[in-house]
């Protein structure tokens, strides 16, 4: 961001600078082009119900896979490329393969909801919901089978209008989620007046709970807020036997991590949902933090 004092001054890129904006120039083209190549593949995450123990959805997680093979993760073109409207491009073709995957798991007999993750320029384009309506209405899945994920921090960016844009999407039938909650900046204020299914507890929460009381309290009472708010709380990031435990003694209604499953393709999906034993879950017994 430009300071007051440079305002109305000509723009002087550091050799830094222009070395970083050629290569966000570079990366930009090759995101372009890996779509025309078809090379983004979405792997899924499954969500899972503490109380039923039943998969109730999969997160889509976009990767890239390079011709040499290499597999580059989101977090190393998502954020460059969702600040241009190549994203709108990125997230269409993101929810256009969910659905036609969604639809295969149907005729296989599993019936689960679709989890993607939006920018907040998707939401700011006017045509990208539109778009994403008539798609799924071309192949016949309602709105209610997609629960668009936005980070507290990407909407925390965009205060009033995101909470409008919100409403509109939940107007519209589709399910929203409020991903990495706890590492943004949301007042309780702001979450007093937005609406929400699923409030999804970030990863680094989680991951500590179980060595630190504070943050066991932490993750407490935010399953508390998310359920006197009026929404599902999901814990992000399980990767082990014991913060499920914890989280089944807290009344946290889902998860998702390692223990459970890491991100599949749609094939090893489709064997995880076959293979899948809810009594795993429902017979675990609920824990409390001991000192
Ligand atoms: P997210 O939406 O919070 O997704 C969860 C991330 O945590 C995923 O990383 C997932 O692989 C990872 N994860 C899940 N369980 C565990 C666990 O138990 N332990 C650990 N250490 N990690 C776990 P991934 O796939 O690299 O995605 C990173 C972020 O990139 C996502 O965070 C999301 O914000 C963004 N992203 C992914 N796919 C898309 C997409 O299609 N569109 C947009 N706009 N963003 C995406
Ligand atoms: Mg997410
Ligand atoms: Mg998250
Ligand atoms: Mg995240």
């Amino acid at each position: 961001r430009r300071s007051r004092e440079q305002a109305g001054k000509p723009i002087i890129l550091t050799g830094q600078e222009a070395r970083d904006s050629s290569a966000r120039l570079h990366l930009l083209g090759d995101v372009k082009n890996a779509l025309e190549k078809n090379q983004f593949k979405l792997n899924y995450q499954p969500k899972i119900d503490l109380e039923t123990g039943r998969i109730i959805s999969v997160e889509a997680l976009i990767r890239w896979v390079r011709p040499s093979g290499e597999i580059v993760p989101p977090g190393e073109f998502i954020p460059r490329v969702e600040k241009t409207a190549l994203i709108n491009q990125l997230s269409f073709w993101v929810v256009s393969r969910a659905s036609e995957h969604l639809l295969f798991l149907e005729k296989e007999g599993i019936d689960l909801n679709m989890a993607v993750n939006i920018s907040p320029n998707n939401l700011l384009e006017e045509t990208f919901l539109q778009d994403v309506d008539y798609a799924l209405k071309e192949v016949g899945l309602s709105p209610e089978r997609f629960d668009l994920e936005l980070t507290e921090t990407d909407l925390m960016r965009e205060k009033t209008r995101g909470r409008n844009i919100i409403n509109r999407l939940l107007e519209r039938g589709y399910q929203f989620s409020l991903d990495d909650f706890g590492s943004g900046h949301s007042s309780l204020s702001y979450l007093k007046n937005l609406n929400f299914n699923y409030l999804k507890i970030d990863r680094s929460f989680v991951s500590d709970m179980a060595a630190e009381r504070r943050i066991y309290e932490i993750v407490n009472t935010a399953i508390t807020l998310g359920h006197e708010l009026g929404s599902s709380v999901v814990a992000e990031g399980v990767e082990n036997r014991e913060d499920l435990k914890l989280l089944k003694g807290m009344d946290c209604d889902c998860v998702q991590g390692y223990y459970i499953s890491r991100p599949l393709s749609l094939k090893k999906l489709l064997d995880f949902c076959q293979e899948w034993q809810p009594e795993d879950i429902t017979d675990l017994s609920p824990a409390r933090y001991e000192d």
